[in-house]
């Protein structure tokens, strides 16, 4: 019998390592805030039964990226060089009456009444893409809340932010030998001169929330992700950006708009080379941690204390969390 293998060798195959990407935010500042709920939700990919919080944080960042793209005439060249509705501000009771109207005109299967404003035309752009992947607000209210916040923010800030915007959902991403760290930067806001100098751009991003009353975890953590980016700026652009802030835009929830912007909204985190090293090496750390809880299946809730109660609120996993209510656990509702 003829062997026809005879004499072929065929060499192993070299092992493969691949690199996990490690979003800043996804993975490394959810797993900081309760590797129980990460793992449900990020690892094994259940899909939560509420998306509130994320329904208000992301319709309040696409619509300030529709803002930003309406100042610089990205969509629409004739809005370049104007804010959206001049700066004007619907009155609470109008932004109802509105959607009253609205819900009106689908139920009889009427003809949607026009948007009232730009802003709100914005909004209903970006909660309908969010609604059609079954993110939607549980209250009618948040909705009214979204858009007098976003009103605010375009009134107070547009004017003087919206020409300094230099670039939005700013990407970033470094690999870290072991894994591949990115994140994305809402805004890089520069001088207005013609030439952009990496050295002279700010990092700012925006938080759905308040700073009043953030647990110093949260804090601590948002804080150690604005040092994270300066990190991967700087491994992009060779300098460190010339600021990193946080901006709290619940801070400007209120009857009417402020005149000026409230002490507690911005935050300018510090980004000493020293205090960015430590970030870097605790944001390490808690990619091992990850890895670690993956090849175990073991995630730890937050304890009590180092997460809100709000954010135990609106967590599927509540009912048989020991973390709520002061490390006391949810009380059933039925007997
Ligand atoms: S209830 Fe709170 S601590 Fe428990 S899993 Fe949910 S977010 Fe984490």
């Amino acid at each position: 019998m003829p062997k026809p293998f005879k004499g072929i060798s065929i060499p192993a195959s070299k092992k493969t390592i691949i690199k996990r990407r490690y979003s800043v935010t996804q993975d490394v500042v959810s797993f900081r805030r309760c590797g129980l709920q990460y793992a449900a939700f990020n690892v094994h990919k259940y899909a939560p039964a509420q998306q509130t919080q994320t329904y208000f944080g992301t319709v309040i960042h696409q619509v300030l990226d529709r803002c930003h793209a309406h100042f610089h005439g990205i969509v629409e060249p004739s809005t370049k060089g104007s804010i959206p509705d001049n700066g004007l501000i619907l009155k609470e009771e109008e932004i109802h009456n509105y959607f009253y109207e609205v819900q009106e005109a689908q139920k009889d299967k009427k003809t949607v009444p026009l948007p009232p404003s730009e802003i709100i035309k914005y909004f209903l752009q970006v909660e309908n893409g969010l609604n059609s992947k079954g993110i939607l607000a549980i209250r009618s209210n948040t909705r009214v809340q979204a858009v007098k916040i976003l009103q605010y923010f375009n009134a107070l800030e547009g004017a003087v932010l919206y020409p300094r915007v230099r670039d939005t959902e700013h990407r970033l991403q470094a690999d870290q030998i072991g894994h591949i760290l990115h994140g994305v930067v809402d805004l890089l806001v520069d001088s207005i001169d013609e030439n952009v100098d990496p050295a002279n751009c700010e990092m700012w991003d925006y938080k759905g929330s308040s700073r009043v009353g953030l647990n110093p975890k949260d804090l601590e953590t948002y804080e150690f992700q604005m040092r994270v980016y300066a990190y991967l700026y700087q491994r992009k652009y060779g300098v460190l950006p010339k600021k990193a802030v946080l901006y709290f835009l619940n801070e400007l929830d209120g009857d009417t708009c402020p005149s000026q912007r409230p002490v507690n909204a911005l935050i300018e985190v510090s980004i000493e080379p020293d205090e960015i090293e430590v970030a870097i090496n605790e944001f390490t750390k808690t990619v091992n941690q990850i890895e670690e809880s993956r090849c175990t299946n073991e995630w730890q809730a937050a304890a009590p204390g180092n997460i809100s109660e709000q954010d135990c609120k609106s967590c599927d996993l509540r009912w048989h969390c020991k973390t709520p209510n002061g490390g006391k656990g949810v009380k059933p509702i039925y007997p």
